[in-house]
């Protein structure tokens, strides 16, 4: 009931600013840094339809009066009260609004902002259960969208509460048989790697990996022979490995824990780790990544 009555408050409260909406425009390269920089304590969800359940915003963790920051330049569009909840819009010229919310605005309407100035401060009513927490939307008049998304580097930690990494742990590398196809999970494609273009607003995004959906603990395997670059908690990607395969390199995002270490020779077909949902993620799968020469690639192209 309780909870229930949270996400009719998440629709309710953001609606009416939405009366005034600028045209819908394409994302002309909007980048957001969160506004504060506390972990996710939940993530967006935006459900089927406007009116069906969800969570149109993120949630992220503040103490009460914390500094909000504008997530990007732009003008105030919003500071005031909607349902007995102090609100603030940040209007960013590309017909995308931020909003954050329950925040007592210090700006007046129509100031301009800097990327990082204060615009307010985290008030109550609480937001997260017996936490307070910032509720922090991207909207462009008509649709939510996942503030997160427009993260570049996310400052925040996003480990979900209570994990931690786990112990480096050393496997035997024996080279075992890919997934069919060769590639790093069995399980079909469930977001491919692109521009995506929203159909109503033309906002775009690049998604810089393929999805493939698998379950929770899912073996992940190398495809290729290679060298560990990198291997810590990368914050959005959650705990995320780096292999070199010489010149070409790949990527295993949102694993549980990490079980290679930077410098570790894995033979093709060795386990990298298995699949899991840290960082930004809403659920279990494997965001896989690759770079030739430095430049993203889709990595289904290194398939045969
Ligand atoms: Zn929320
Ligand atoms: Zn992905």
């Amino acid at each position: 009931m309780v909870a229930s009555m949270r996400r009719l408050w998440c629709f309710l409260v953001l609606w009416p600013l939405l009366l005034v909406s600028p045209p819908a425009a394409a994302d002309n390269g909007l980048t957001l840094t969160p506004p504060v920089s506390g972990r996710v304590i939940k993530s967006f969800d935006g459900g089927s339809s406007p009116y069906s359940k969800g969570h149109r915003g993120v949630d992220l963790a503040a103490d009460a009066g914390a500094e909000i920051r504008a997530a990007a330049p732009g003008t105030v569009y919003f500071n005031g009260v909607v349902a007995g909840r102090p609100s603030v819009s940040i209007d960013h010229g590309s017909g995308l609004r931020t909003t954050y919310t329950p925040v007592v605005g210090t700006k007046e309407v129509g100031a301009a902002v800097a990327g990082g100035d204060v615009i307010g401060h985290l008030s109550g009513p609480r937001h997260c259960g017996s936490e307070f927490c910032l509720h922090w939307g991207l909207t462009d008049g008509t649709a939510y969208f996942d503030p997160m998304l427009y993260v570049t580097s996310p400052p925040i930690r996003l480990l979900p509460m209570g994990s931690h990494p786990k112990p480096i742990q050393y496997l035997p590398q024996a080279t075992v048989p890919l997934p069919p196809g060769g590639a790093p999970v069995p399980g079909r494609v469930t977001s491919p790697f692109g521009m995506r273009v929203h159909p109503v607003t033309g906002v775009y995004k690049l998604h810089d990996g393929v999805d493939f959906g698998a379950p929770c603990g899912t073996t992940i395997r190398l495809p290729w022979p290679g060298r560990v670059v990198s291997a810590r908690n990368d914050g959005a990607y959650g705990f995320r490995v780096i292999v070199d395969h010489g010149g070409t390199r790949t990527a295993y995002a949102h694993m549980p824990g990490l079980e290679v270490s930077v410098g570790q020779e894995l033979p093709a077909g060795a386990r990298v780790g298995q699949v899991g949902s840290t960082g930004y993620s809403t659920g279990c799968h494997l965001h896989w990544m690759a770079w030739r020469a430095g430049k993203l690639i889709d990595p289904l192209t290194l398939l045969k």
